[in-house]
């Protein structure tokens, strides 16, 4: 679904029923704790189950496509790289997962230029 909410198409059906079978395994509870002077919700999983440990990621993905923008879905600019990121930059214009892989990118464009001058 990432691959493609990446390449601007629609996530695709399996996708969305992959998700619904994986949120109706969901068993907990939302529980209210106090944090730093105000109250939130924390939802509280059972996780005893292995098939389970998906449930948080069906529901992320789940609130990517009700409440985020798919479009600031995309693909690590590191060819090495295989992840797909949120881009929260200011003008969604990052393209790398992280600061780790922008950090190699740039060393690695720098040797590349210094080889190339001598
Ligand atoms: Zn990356």
């Amino acid at each position: 679904m990432a691959e493609r909410l990446a390449n601007r198409q629609p996530a695709p059906r399996r996708s969305i029923d992959a998700i619904n079978r994986t949120i109706r395994m969901r068993s907990g509870c939302v529980l209210l704790a106090r944090w730093s002077g105000h109250f939130e919700e924390t939802t509280h999983l059972d996780l005893r189950q292995p098939d389970r440990l998906m449930v948080p990621i069906a529901q992320s993905a789940s609130d990517l496509l009700c409440r985020g923008e798919p479009t600031l879905v995309k693909r690590c600019a590191n060819p090495t790289c295989r992840a797909f990121f949120y881009d929260t930059s200011k003008n969604h214009n990052g393209r790398w997962c992280s600061r780790r892989c922008g950090n190699r990118m740039r060393v690695a464009a720098h040797y590349r230029r210094s080889r190339a001058d001598g």
